[in-house]
């Protein structure tokens, strides 16, 4: 634990199911969590998933119950938030029984947020930060159909608002209810598999590289990363157990970062996600790959894992940006001074100067 801060006392999910095929248990699961017939379950599912078999026909309607398809091509914002809550409250006579998201981070996290802006007055930009919110948040439930983020265990859900790219922190936040079903995972592009689950590997390294380590999250951190050197290196396993061992790597690697920190390449991606829109999973990624400087073994293990598995990451994104573009990603990243504190220790202002970010970013 770091010396300057006191001893967290961090939510956990305080239920899950896990195993393929148990998003068939999701309707027993809700019934017992039915406020009333006139208090709906929402559903917010990935709109990847409008007519599918397995999981939209799956999902266990019953009253006034009802799905809203979401894209996942943008990350959540605060509009967007503030917007589905006054929908549901327009809709609805009663506040609903349970918000279920369905989906990757994207998902999860507007889950959590619409849960949160039920209860909680105002709009959602005016909480982004660490525990504003004083409400205890409508019952919800987060089933990832992707493995990475960690979103299925975090205390945050992560929104772009008006004025910053930041989470909404809180004890509030993290799900009452958690389905790990991997046969969820089975369609997920190769691609977008692959940069969500470097997304969970640089978890790891930059947890088990940081300053704030200590024997939680090294112990979390520790299996989260021998997982993902067996889910992306290994020729051992098949498609069952990839997916299996990669939904757990990703819940050890949000329970390692909840108890330490994230480090350099999630600063810096920040910065390009808020300028350029560049996404979470794929920006890690994109600046993982210059960072050897920083994470010189988890970096080579990185290309070897993105070599294998025959991954092109896109080059040239900060050509052609002015100053004043170079600057923003600059202050973004700058911002997150936890990230740096952790990666760098406390003079970490003395080794890390703007000059030495932008020509990091030149290179991506
Ligand atoms: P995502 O939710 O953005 O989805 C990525 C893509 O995969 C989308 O095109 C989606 O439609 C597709 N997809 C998902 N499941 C699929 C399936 N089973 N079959 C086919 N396609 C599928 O991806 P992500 O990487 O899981 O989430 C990124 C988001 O998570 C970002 O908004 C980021 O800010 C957030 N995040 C949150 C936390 C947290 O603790 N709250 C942590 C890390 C990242
Ligand atoms: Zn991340």
């Amino acid at each position: 634990m770091h010396k300057n801060s006191m001893h967290k006392n961090f939510p956990m999910v305080p239920r899950v199911i896990f195993g393929r095929g148990s998003f068939g248990q999701l309707g027993q699961i809700l019934t017992l969590k039915r406020k009333s017939e006139e208090a709906p379950f929402i559903f917010l599912v990935d709109d990847v998933f409008e007519g599918s078999e397995h999981i939209t026909n799956a999902i266990p309607l019953e009253h006034n119950d009802r799905i809203i398809f979401i894209s996942a091509d943008e990350e959540p914002k605060t509009t967007q938030v503030d917007a589905l809550r006054d929908e549901i409250q327009a809709t609805y006579a009663q506040l609903p029984s349970g918000i279920i998201g369905i989906g990757g981070g994207t998902l999860m996290d507007l889950a959590k947020a619409v849960a949160l802006m039920l209860t909680n007055p105002g709009s959602a930009s005016d909480y982004q930060g660490w525990d504003l919110i004083k409400n205890p948040a409508v019952y919800h439930v987060g089933i990832p159909t992707i493995s990475g983020t960690g979103a299925e265990v975090s205390r945050t859900t992560v929104l772009t608002g008006p004025y910053k790219k930041l989470g909404l922190n809180s004890d509030h936040t993290t799900f009452d209810q958690v389905v790990l079903d991997p046969q969820l995972t089975e369609g997920v592009p190769k691609q977008q598999w692959f940069y969500t689950g470097m997304d969970c590997y640089i978890h790891c390294i930059e947890s088990l590289q940081g300053t704030y380590l200590n024997a939680f999250s090294q112990s979390y951190g520790e299996k989260a990363y021998d997982l993902c050197k067996e889910v992306f290196l290994s020729d051992e396993l098949n498609a069952e157990e990839s997916q299996d061992k990669l939904m757990m790597a990703s819940w050890h690697g949000g329970m390692s970062i909840a108890y330490s920190q994230v480090g350099v390449a999630h600063a810096m991606s920040y910065g390009l996600s808020y300028l350029l829109g560049t996404k979470h999973g794929i920006g890690n990624c994109i600046v993982f790959n210059h960072l050897e400087e920083f994470y010189p073994e988890g970096v080579a293990e990185f290309k070897k894992m993105k070599e294998k598995h025959g991954i092109v990451l896109p080059t040239g994104l900060c050509a052609g940006l002015t100053d004043a573009q170079f600057d923003t990603m600059i202050d973004i990243a700058l911002s997150l001074e936890p990230l740096w504190e952790n990666a760098l220790g406390m003079d970490w202002r003395n080794t890390i100067t703007r000059e030495r970010l932008r020509a990091l970013y030149e290179r991506m």
